[in-house]
């Protein structure tokens, strides 16, 4: 028997139940993991609810399907807040921070106060807010970025927060805003994909509010789609921390051989169900319900959608 656990049985323990489904070859998508999860071990079937946690499972899946590589280390060059919350003295500034959400990379709180006096005046719930570090902000790996409210005489708030993995921001390509500036790739994160997930909950956001990060590549040559092996000296150096992870990913992924059609998955679901079946009976403990495996023959007929039904073993 395999226990997963964490204080709530929810985030953490569906994110890593739902990665096993994946891994496991039952299911076809995180979407479909993830909903799996949500209806047994909630009656309401909200499972997994913090969006970036949401967003690693999807991650999982890409790695795993091998739709990316390797760590691409990138810039990031500037960070936009869209629609003004109904804050009045609206003093927002971002900060980014390692896989371990304490350790400060970067904040832009000086940057910002500095520069504050340009805002005064305007009022429109649809003004941005455009930041721009006034540092190189090189990033390889997992991070967290955090939005803020300055407060004068307290602590600052927190307005929310993201967290996402550099080898997932999409290929970079030339933007046309005015003018041609460099090649760049654009993250935007709306009001439900922001954390925690009582963000979407906030009223003093519009429901178009997001936070957009904006990344430039550090090299022509490597990015996402590239085996590590294959990095520049200088982009290695970059990724040297990711670079040990995403290799035994690799292994891993290439030693499971990870089905990448209907059939292969079926097959590839008898060999693991065994493994696999620990956990969810873990999870019918927990959630005091049946929780069977689909029938991996169900993958034949839908990769999008997998019914549950009792399993008869
Ligand atoms: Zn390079």
């Amino acid at each position: 028997m395999v226990v997963v656990h964490c204080d709530a049985g929810k985030g953490r323990t569906g994110t890593v139940i739902a990665s096993a489904l994946i891994f496991g070859g039952y299911m076809p998508s995180a979407e479909d993991a993830l909903d799996f999860y949500g209806r047994k071990r909630f009656s309401n079937g909200s499972g997994v609810t913090q969006p970036s946690q949401r967003r690693y499972v999807s991650y999982l899946e890409d790695v795993y399907k091998q739709r990316v590589l390797s760590p691409a280390p990138k810039e990031l060059r500037k960070v936009v807040i869209g629609t003004r919350p109904d804050i009045a003295k609206f003093r927002p500034y971002f900060a980014v921070y390692c896989r371990d959400a304490k350790t400060l990379v970067y904040s832009s709180k000086k940057v910002c106060a500095q520069g504050r006096d340009e805002h005064k005046g305007k009022s429109a719930r649809d003004e941005k807010f455009p930041i721009s570090p006034n540092a190189t902000i090189q990033l390889c790996g997992d991070f967290h970025v955090s939005v803020y409210q300055e407060k004068a005489m307290f602590s600052d708030e927190l307005l929310c927060r993201m967290s996402f993995n550099t080898a997932l921001v999409p290929r970079s390509k030339y933007l046309f805003r005015g003018e041609i500036t460099h090649r760049c790739s654009v993250l935007r994160f709306y009001k439900h994909e922001l954390d925690p997930d009582s963000v979407s909950q906030d009223i003093r956001l519009r429901s178009d509010f997001y936070v957009e990060l904006t990344f430039a590549d550090v090299c022509d040559k490597c990015n996402s789609y590239v085996p590590i092996e294959q990095y520049c000296p200088r982009c290695l150096q970059a990724a040297a921390l990711e670079a040990d992870n995403w290799k035994n990913m690799r292994r891993i992924i290439e030693e499971n051989n990870y089905p990448t059609s209907a059939d292969e998955l079926c097959g590839s679901a008898k060999v693991r169900k065994s493994a696999i079946g620990a956990f969810l009976h873990e999870l019918s403990n927990r959630a005091g319900t049946d929780v069977s495996l689909p029938d991996p023959q169900l993958f034949r007929h839908s990769r999008h959608h997998v019914p549950c039904q009792r399993d008869a073993s």
